[in-house]
């Protein structure tokens, strides 16, 4: 019994020592395989199509609570309809430290001094310089101008999320998410509509109703990404310390499950490559293409977060389609970062963070041109690859199994 006990307790704590009996080998009714075919590239687009009637969704715009209540509706139409909202003030710093520099246009290309990039990483090669684009008027549709017009206003936010219940370890889940705003007068879509639009399709496969998981799984859209964190940071600050508490004592409900790990998708769908010496890029996704997980090496939870990586990664290899994964150790600039001393965290995306995507790898960051005419479905198949991961590595951590 006191040995059971034991097995139970290190398996709660590490539980990628411990997996489901089925992620060994994959067998002809694999519930995973099964739940990963349940995704694909027709329903994510139209999805990320939804998102887009939103414009940028800026925070503490009219468009952005209207976009909060559509993914609501979303969620709830795919059977996760005890959906609850984090209510927090958020209130901008003075304008003269808001101000973002213009996006220039020369790149750099390297002469083997070490540049270095956030979250701990090295620059290389050729980098193009990156911004945030806050002139409308370098939006040329007019209508997409019109619908981003509204300014953001101080104040409150909301942020939405749901929560599929664990049939046996309802008291422990795993945090899967994406922020929703957007900036840059463009529709947001790889940024992050493509994460949003990610995490809504996992919802709806996770939560159909012959799926059943033992422990829990909770879908966030985060707010306020784009101004600093804030809405992952309000998460944790108002339910760090109501994880695992039974409430009503005896009712086996509990409001916040123990927290097993954290996993952020913000921008899977272009991986073109590095910028050229003119400072264009290839129009084309790059055959090579990868979907970029990536833990932080100075996190508290840092070798739990490696293992967690990896796992993803042998998802990958076992479930994803077209795409291979790579695990990098530098993330940064995301909402996993808030719960990243917490829990083992990690966050999923199209290059790494820091020595790509901040070298300029993607052309329509935080720009008007992120629209969804601008991607092609070999972009979109990468953040279909993506999803495809972070299902096939989450079913299996939770137990998912189908229910004859
Ligand atoms: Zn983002």
């Amino acid at each position: 019994m006191r040995s059971k006990i034991f097995v139970r307790v290190v398996c709660g704590l590490i539980v990628l020592l411990c997996p489901p009996a089925f992620a060994q080998g994959i067998l002809a009714d694999d519930p995973v395989r099964v739940l990963v075919g349940r995704l694909d590239l027709e329903r994510y687009k139209a999805t990320i199509k939804g998102l887009t009637e939103f414009g940028d969704r800026r925070q503490g715009t009219d468009r952005n609570r209207a976009a909060i209540d559509w993914i609501e509706g979303r969620l709830k139409s795919f059977g996760c309809t005890n959906t609850e909202r984090i209510k927090y003030v958020y209130n901008p710093p003075p304008p003269q430290s808001q101000t973002q520099p213009a996006r220039a246009s020369s790149p750099v290309i390297a002469s083997g001094e070490i540049r270095t990039g956030s979250g701990g990483s090295r620059m290389r090669g050729i980098t193009a310089p990156t911004g945030v684009n806050n002139n409308p008027e370098a939006q040329p549709d007019v209508k997409l101008r019109e619908l981003n017009s509204q300014p953001s206003a101080p104040g409150p936010r909301e942020e939405v999320y749901c929560t599929k219940i664990g049939a046996t370890r309802p008291d422990e889940m795993y945090i899967i998410s994406a922020h929703m705003d957007g900036i840059g007068w463009g529709e947001a879509v790889d940024d992050n509509g493509s994460g949003t639009a990610l995490i809504i399709e996992l919802a709806r496969v996770l939560n159909s109703p012959d799926v059943r998981t033992e422990r829990s799984i909770r879908f966030a859209l985060w707010n306020n990404e784009e101004t600093g964190l804030h809405g992952a940071r309000a998460y944790v600050a108002q339910r760090a310390a109501l994880q695992g508490i039974e409430d009503p004592p005896g009712s086996g409900r509990y409001p916040e499950p123990k927290w097993l790990g954290m996993v952020q998708h913000d921008m899977v769908l272009f991986d073109h490559g590095m910028p050229r010496a003119g400072g264009t890029l290839s129009p084309e996704q790059r055959p090579e293409a990868d979907v970029n997980v990536e833990f932080q090496s100075t996190a508290k939870f840092a070798d739990q977060a490696m293992r967690l990586a990896f796992f993803f990664r042998d998802a990958n290899e076992k479930y994803a389609t077209d795409y291979p994964a790579a695990v990098g150790h530098h993330m940064t600039n995301t909402d996993s970062t808030p719960f990243m001393d917490l829990v083992p965290a990690i966050s999923v995306r199209e290059n790494e963070r820091g020595m790509q995507i901040g070298a300029g790898w993607s052309p329509h960051w935080h720009q008007p041109t992120d629209r969804y005419s601008a991607y092609s479905d070999k972009d979109f198949r990468l953040g279909l690859n993506a999803a495809q991961t972070t299902l096939a590595a989450i079913a299996q951590l939770t137990g998912a199994a189908l229910k004859k």
